[in-house]
């Protein structure tokens, strides 16, 4: 907790500037947390319009409005995209030397915008580094914004399917329910799973990971068996490893039947900071049944079904395959509300004795910075911009497998 004596840390709250980003970096819930923690908020005038939080919101709970420059004067500034989609960003003239930028910075797509921000001198921290350990989980924006993904895209199927999701027995006859099958079940994939379930379907699901299957089948769904031999464990921060390209094919042949019983295919497969796996082959869709449809969470990663083009929706002989973009940003209040929590927690563990202390003993920050000093300081960037690697300074601690064994997305979304 901060003495009245030590000046207040001041945390600015810009307008997103990715095209259609409806959400915002911090919504007024979380508000309260920050400034017992000793931070003051300045955020720019509508920055939360589009997620439902007009400035009075914000103004009501303590923040000061303010413009761009103002919130870019502030001690640390959050974004939930930082500097929009864009290495060209305006907000680059913006940055300065010791300026903490907080956010999703997509590190490995976006190599050279992190260049850009350690030039300026600013310190980046990604939240998509924070590591899937059970602490961390309340700082896992990557999670919480999966958990809505999730939910949104089971909707977004059941609401272009011809056919209805639950069973229905009526005067007129007996309805099946539709068949939904849910590939890659991380976070997003449970979220959709659930929600699938909460509507009726009867839900089939898979994943490389064998501790999934408790994961699925505690939802009510069946975990489809397919006889590979993979020996995958949870890689390094909670994530799988990726398969080969024989096992890749091999998983294709074994999961062509279930993919042509289904109505609706949720896909959420990916390995962290790698494209997604491509496991729905065009042929593979051609064998499912008119007016079924393919949500494609994976579609800004490359995709997991073959014709998936992100942002668009692809008919592949009646089959409707959509590559989603941004979901969270379709539901921006509860989106808003929970990325904004998740950096509420994040920044308060880098207040120490009422002050920003970069050194802190933590791995959620130690591991999430990127930039520092001038230099891009994590060594996968580097690789990618055929930088020197920094010596390790010690090797990384074994990390426990996520809790969502004892916590489901709902609980984890809370
Ligand atoms: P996650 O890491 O929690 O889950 C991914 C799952 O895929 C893991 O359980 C992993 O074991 C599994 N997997 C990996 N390779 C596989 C394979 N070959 N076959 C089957 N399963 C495999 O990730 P998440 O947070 O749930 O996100 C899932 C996907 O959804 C990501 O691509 C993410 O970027 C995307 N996403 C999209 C949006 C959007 O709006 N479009 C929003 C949030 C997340």
């Amino acid at each position: 907790m901060a003495d009245t004596d030590t000046p207040r840390i001041v945390v600015g709250i810009p307008r997103e500037e990715r095209a259609g980003e409806t959400r915002v970096a911090l919504s007024p819930t979380a508000l309260p947390q920050l400034t017992k923690a000793g931070f003051d908020i300045v955020i720019e005038s509508g920055a939360g319009d589009a997620a439902g939080y007009p400035d009075s919101t914000f103004a009501e709970r303590g923040a000061r409005i303010g413009s761009r420059d103002d919130v870019f004067a502030a001690d640390i500034v959050v974004q939930v995209n930082v500097m929009g989609a864009d290495a060209a960003s305006a907000d680059l003239a913006r940055l300065r030397e010791g300026l903490i930028v907080v956010g999703a910075v997509a590190p490995f797509a976006r190599p050279k915008l992190v260049k850009a921000v350690a030039d300026t001198g600013a310190v980046l921290y990604a939240l998509e580094m924070v590591p899937r350990t059970t602490r961390a989980q309340s700082m896992d924006i990557l999670s919480s914004q999966a958990a809505v993904a999730g939910y949104k895209a089971v909707l977004m199927a059941a609401n272009e399917l011809p056919k209805m999701f639950p069973l229905l027995t009526t005067a007129a006859g007996t309805i099946a329910p539709a068949k939904v099958f849910i590939v890659g079940a991380g976070v997003a994939g449970l979220g959709a799973i659930a929600t699938a379930r909460r509507l009726g379907a009867l839900v089939e699901a898979y994943d490389v990971r064998p501790a999934a299957r408790e994961e699925v089948q505690s939802l009510g769904a069946r975990f489809v068996e397919l006889p590979l031999e993979t020996d995958q464990k949870e890689g390094s921060g909670g994530y799988a490893t990726q398969l080969s390209d024989e096992a890749i094919k091999k998983q294709q042949e074994l999961m062509a039947k279930t993919v042509a019983a289904s109505d609706v295919i949720i896909t959420t497969a990916q390995v962290q900071g790698t494209t997604a796996p491509q496991i729905i082959t065009t042929e593979m869709i051609k064998g499912m049944g008119a007016g079924s449809v393919i949500v494609d969470l994976a579609a800004e990663q490359g995709g997991n079904c073959e014709p998936t083009v992100a942002g668009e929706t692809v008919d592949i002989d009646g089959v409707m395959v959509i590559g989603v973009v941004n979901l969270p940003g379709e539901i921006p209040v509860h989106a808003s509300q929970l990325f904004g929590k998740n950096v509420a927690n994040f920044l308060g563990l880098m207040v120490v004795d009422g002050a920003i202390d970069l050194d802190v003993d933590d791995d959620v920050i130690q591991q999430s910075v990127v930039t520092r000093g001038g230099d891009v300081v994590n060594n996968r960037v580097r690789e990618a911009l055929s930088l020197v690697p920094l010596p390790e300074l010690e090797p990384p601690a074994p990390e426990p497998a996520p809790d969502a064994e004892s916590e489901s997305p709902e609980e984890a979304a809370k």
